[in-house]
């Protein structure tokens, strides 16, 4: 499936823009700078799939990919959080879409839940760990850049966040190690999503 063709279909800065729910779909999240872009890119096998986007207007919103022609299921690009200089106005933006998309959306099989290796979890991960608790969507923490650190130091962060994915009801226990640039992780993530989607 990741082989054929993979397209951008549309960005939803409300909910009313969102694509019909007619097949499943997967949700990336993560702090902006997470490797996010990266790693869409890196799981879909080709270079210009996600837009790498540090600038906080442009993610605010979903990005919808379209997987399979035919149609088979959907990525879904989640605005990035965690902005250090967010405007308050921005962040209430984001947990309204965020939330609403996550509780009313039926056809969202799975979230992935993108944590940096070197920073580990903070507080914002867990704001949307909780709220995807709360709206019982099932999700995997994936650790990103696992080639910047030391192996000692992945070793220390990967216990550290699967105690971490063990304190929240939604959380797979397992999590996934990747790196986008060497390639570590990105073909269990193309399973853990394939899974998902049934
Ligand atoms: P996003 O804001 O979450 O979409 O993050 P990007 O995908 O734009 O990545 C942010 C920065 O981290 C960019 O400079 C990337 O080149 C870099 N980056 C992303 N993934 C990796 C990775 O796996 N390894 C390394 N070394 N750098 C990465």
């Amino acid at each position: 499936l990741f082989a054929g063709p993979i397209g951008f279909l549309k960005s939803a800065p409300g909910l009313e823009h969102l694509p019909s729910p007619d097949v499943p779909e997967v949700t990336f999240a993560g702090r902006s700078n997470v490797g996010k872009s990266s790693l869409l890119n890196a799981l879909a096998g080709r270079n210009a799939l996600a837009r790498t986007s540090n600038t906080p207007g442009r993610t605010q919103e979903l990005n919808f990919f379209d997987v399979g022609d035919p149609l088979v299921f959907r990525l879904v690009d989640m605005p990035g959080y965690g902005f250090a200089k967010a405007p308050k106005d921005m962040v209430r933006k984001w947990r309204f879409l965020v939330n609403d998309y996550l509780r009313g959306r039926v056809v969202l099989k799975r979230a992935l839940v993108l944590i940096d290796s070197r920073h580990g979890t903070k507080d914002v991960d867990r704001e949307i760990m909780t709220m995807l608790d709360k709206a019982a969507v099932s999700y995997r923490l994936v650790l990103t850049k696992a080639d910047k650190i030391k192996a000692s130091d992945l070793a220390t962060v990967t216990t550290a966040t699967i105690a971490e994915a063990r304190k929240h009801v939604a959380a797979h226990p397992d999590i996934l190690v990747t790196s986008s640039e060497t390639g570590l992780g990105i073909p269990e993530l193309r399973a853990a999503v394939l899974e998902a989607i049934g």
